[in-house]
């Protein structure tokens, strides 16, 4: 694969996370693979669907290893204790890192939505102290609530409120498919603060697992099956004003820059994952064999190869592209650069459409071995079809992308 804007920093990066994965998570993988966690069929889930608490630690120890090389939150900024990483950097290192560690537990070792995220980045300094750092090493997981219910897509329309008690909020609501919602030990909510005010009526609120009213809901199992979707109840919960995330009514801005984070990810993890299942495609379709001859001499398994590789290099090629032009317009910056949410979603709906091509085509090539449960093809099948609904789904990529075509047609008077 090319390296287009691949910096010094991203390659020493990579090279340290490749020793990581050797020294540090092979042994913890060993180990793990030792306990039988799980069924046979579901080796990381426990009876009742949620993620095995033997896997969930194992996870947690790779996180605090992580943090330990620095290599867990490369995507933060350098004054929270982060690499200070652009997008570009961080395409080319979570390419590596999804390529490399395929679906194994070194996955854990980058930052993802239990970590810290550029919401975060505006926590008071008394929160950064308390909930950030501890995250940044690795110590403690978070997970973001924004999502209800009845609302998922309009989250204008969330029913959560908090109103102020003195110094103090008071949140109420119900939150659903919130991963990591029985795992971590803070919560990044979304409430109504100023109803009817728009995209100015949310704020986001740090709550503590622990605190009295905080409840975690039932499990909800989906096709993903890594255990760890839930639901929350929040019944009169007290929260600091400290707690409140950036300033008041600046909650919707944070959701995005969290949600905004979550799809320009999807490029590298597209690009990591893509490969590997090409490598495995161009493995098995030389080496398996029909009437005596591989199946990679049957030009119809050729044009299979050709097209996962046509999706693949466009997928790669239009994130790094508009990756760069986020990296000067802010992909995280309040306000957001009226041009970012178009690229942000290009990223998002290339990535995550090609890449559910590329993964039906590597189960074709397999056949039946293609299907057997928790062979990564069938895994990555799963995980495909998922990655075209969180984060926003593929109808509201395109929504997006069309409203900055359509007012950039109409002109700065329309
Ligand atoms: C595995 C998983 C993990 C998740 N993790 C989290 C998490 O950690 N935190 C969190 O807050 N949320 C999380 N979510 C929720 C996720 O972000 C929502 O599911 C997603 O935003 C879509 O909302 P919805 O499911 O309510 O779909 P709906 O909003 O009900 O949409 C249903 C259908 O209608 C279409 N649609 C809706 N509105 C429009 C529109 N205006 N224009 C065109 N089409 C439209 C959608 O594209 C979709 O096809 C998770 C979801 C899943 C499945």
């Amino acid at each position: 694969m090319d390296s287009v804007g691949l910096s010094d920093r991203a390659v020493d990066y990579t090279a340290r996370f490749g020793r990581f994965l050797e020294q540090e998570v092979a042994p913890l993988e060993e180990d793990l693979a030792a306990k039988r966690a799980g069924t046979p069929w579901q080796p990381h889930l426990d009876e009742a669907g949620r993620m095995h608490p033997a896997v969930w630690a194992a996870r947690r120890e790779v996180q605090r290893r992580s943090a330990r090389a620095g290599l867990y939150q490369p995507h933060l900024g350098a004054h929270v204790g982060g690499g200070g990483f652009s997008r570009v950097e961080m395409h080319h290192v979570e390419e590596f890192v999804y390529r490399t560690a395929g679906l194994g537990l070194g996955l854990a070792a980058l930052g993802w939505t239990e970590s810290g995220n550029p919401a975060l980045e505006h926590a008071s300094g008394p929160a950064r102290e308390r909930y950030l750092d501890p995250l940044m090493a690795g110590e403690v997981t978070t997970a973001f609530a924004n999502t209800e219910r009845s609302v998922g897509t309009d989250v204008l329309a969330m029913q959560t409120h908090a109103r102020r008690d003195g110094g103090d909020w008071i949140v109420n609501g119900q939150k659903a498919w919130i991963t990591n919602a029985h795992f971590a030990d803070f919560f990044q909510v979304v409430a109504v603060t100023e109803p009817g005010a728009g995209t100015r009526s949310l704020s986001m609120f740090l709550v503590d697992a622990d605190a009295p009213g905080f409840s975690r809901g039932r499990d909800i199992p989906t096709i993903l099956g890594d255990g760890l979707t839930g639901e929350l109840e929040l019944r009169d919960v007290r929260v600091p004003a400290e707690n409140v995330v950036g300033e008041v009514g600046d909650g919707f801005a944070l959701a995005m820059s969290w949600i905004n984070w979550r799809r320009v990810t999807r490029g590298g993890m597209c690009a990591g994952w893509s490969g590997w299942l090409m490598d495995r495609a161009l493995e098995r379709a030389t080496r398996r064999t029909v009437s005596g001859r591989p199946i990679a001499d049957l030009q119809v398994i050729q044009h299979l190869l050709a097209d996962m590789d046509a999706d693949r290099f466009a997928a790669r090629a239009a994130s790094l592209v508009a990756q760069e032009r986020l990296d000067a317009l802010g992909p995280f910056a309040i306000p957001l650069s009226p041009e970012a949410p178009r690229l942000i979603s290009l990223i998002k709906l290339i990535n995550d459409e090609a890449f559910f091509r590329v993964v039906d085509r590597a189960v074709q090539i397999n056949g039946a071995v293609g299907l057997i449960q928790g062979s990564p093809e069938e895994k990555l099948f799963r995980i495909a079809r998922n990655l075209r609904i969180p984060a926003g789904t593929s109808e509201i990529q395109r929504n997006s992308i069309a409203r900055r075509l359509l007012r950039e047609h109409e002109g700065p008077a329309a």
